[in-house]
């Protein structure tokens, strides 16, 4: 078990800068996500951390010490990867046992952590299937068993379920975690899905163009995102620009509310971040209300999904299918004020008290 700190770590290839001064420290048994759109740099964090990449600047610890000058098989991290990369030829026992044999570890230990693992991860009926007898999901439990059974201070996991279909991915993502509560493995896990980032990490790191964006718990990602960015990587966010007098906010079409406390700004004019499901057709006494008109309705099941143009804004709504809506057809929305987000109109960054004393 181990725990991990990346200090100010840049990483070019030439011109190309993948990452930027990233700090980053993972306590002891953490389950760590890293999730940013494609090509942000997540696979080069993990290749970092395990030793395959050196840092163009910065440094990297683990449990207090530089792990610099430590050969990436002396770190004892284990890497699991989108593309199982099993040995076709070798059975599901061997393809687990075989670092520990490269190791020379004996055979009855061997057995002993092939048949622990594959126990686990209910496998123990498929030890002697190649894997081409195999289905996805099966391949990889086979490679995770594989990590599993080295016993490493880190697993670092690179898309694992990409390869996997919808329903897989969804029942694999709990074995993970409960594979993970188990062993108490200080884990980084690295997904372009924010919803597998919402439901697997115990912190995300949200990561674009190799900067971070913000690092924090699911709730408060969700609830005090950062930046724009943030905001709509993680749950999706609509944006609406309102001019600001005193401390009221007015939006198109004349709506105007009170800034709650707790956000303020010099500027005379914010950016609202709406989520979809932050309009309701339940509208009470005091609800802010906007007209509109439907121009695609998708229905999800007990949902429906609303686009509309407000303002010159294309979004997003998430209703009832209960409500009654029709492409074409005016319909009134309510609006969860309390809930909404607010950024600063030039800089996109969050106006939230709860970065008050982290300025950006
Ligand atoms: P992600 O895993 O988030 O999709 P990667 O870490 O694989 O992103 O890559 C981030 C960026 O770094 C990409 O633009 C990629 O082209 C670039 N990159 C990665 N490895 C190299 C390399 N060896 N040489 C040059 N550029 C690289
Ligand atoms: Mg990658």
């Amino acid at each position: 078990m181990a725990q991990l700190e990346l200090q100010h770590v840049s990483k070019h290839f030439g011109d190309v800068k993948v990452i930027e001064a990233l700090d980053l420290s993972i306590k002891d048994g953490e389950f760590v996500v890293v999730v940013g759109p494609s090509g942000c740099g997540k696979s080069t964090v993990l290749r970092l951390i395990a030793g395959l990449e050196a840092p163009t600047q910065g440094r990297i610890l683990m449990d207090g010490q530089y792990i610099d000058q430590v050969s990436p098989k002396d770190r004892d991290m284990a890497m699991v990867f989108q593309h199982y990369a099993l040995y076709p030829h070798m059975s599901v026992y061997d393809n687990m046992a075989f670092a520990l044999k490269m190791r020379k570890m004996n055979k009855a230990a061997i057995d002993e952590q092939v048949r622990r693992a594959a126990d686990m991860l209910e496998l123990t009926d498929y030890l002697k299937r190649k894997p081409k007898a195999l289905s996805g999901g099966q391949r990889q439990r086979v490679a995770l068993g594989r990590a599993i059974v080295r016993n490493p201070n880190v697993f670092l996991m690179d898309e694992p379920l990409s390869n996997l279909d919808a329903k897989l991915r969804v029942t694999m993502r709990r074995e993970i975690i409960e594979l993970h509560k188990k062993l108490g493995v200080t884990t980084l896990y690295v997904t372009h899905d924010q919803e597998e980032a919402l439901t697997m990490g115990d912190r995300i790191a949200v990561l674009k163009d190799g900067y971070l964006q913000q690092f924090d718990t699911p709730q408060n990602l969700y609830q005090f995102p950062k930046n724009q960015f943030v905001g709509n990587f993680i749950g999706q966010m609509n944006f609406i620009p309102a001019k600001v007098e005193g401390n009221v906010a007015i939006l198109a079409h004349d709506t105007s509310f009170q800034l709650p406390a707790g956000i303020s700004t010099e500027d005379d004019s914010v950016v609202i971040g709406i989520r979809p499901n932050f309009f309701t057709t339940d509208i009470a006494e005091n609800t802010l209300t906007i007209n509109v008109e439907p121009t695609l309705i998708e229905h999800l099941g007990h949902e429906q999904r609303l686009h509309f143009d407000w303002g010159g804004v294309a979004c997003v709504a998430l209703i009832s299918s209960q409500a009654l809506a029709t492409v074409g057809n005016m319909l009134t929305l309510g609006i969860q004020t309390e809930s909404l987000s607010y950024f600063s109109a030039s800089t996109g960054l969050s106006l939230h008290s709860y970065f008050a004393a982290t300025s950006a």
